[in-house]
């Protein structure tokens, strides 16, 4: 009478050999999770609106009239043509 033994013994293998891949998918859920606020992270960096440069804390400037861009801080000519480009511009009257 070892057949009920065996049995449980063939079922902790089963478990254990079911394990590793258990770890994985929990590896990979939490590399997916990753890369998800990997990627959340990369839509919340800010370009300057002229010319496209990264800009880091304390580097930029947002648009005075209020569209929410950021320009370079350090060049003006960012901003200048920013508000010949801005949304928010007002519409010059025609003459
Ligand atoms: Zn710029
Ligand atoms: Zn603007």
């Amino acid at each position: 009478m070892t057949s009920h033994v065996e049995e449980q013994i063939r079922k902790r293998i089963a478990a254990a050999k079911q394990r590793p891949q258990e770890d994985r998918a929990a590896f990979a859920e939490a590399r997916a999770a990753g890369l998800d606020s990997r990627k959340r992270t990369k839509l919340r960096r800010i370009f300057c609106a002229t010319c496209a440069k990264l800009q880091r804390k304390g580097t930029y400037l947002r648009c005075p009239l209020g569209c929410g861009d950021a320009v370079c801080k350090t060049r003006a000519a960012c901003g200048n043509t920013h508000l010949r480009q801005c949304p928010n511009r007002p519409i010059p009257e025609g003459d």
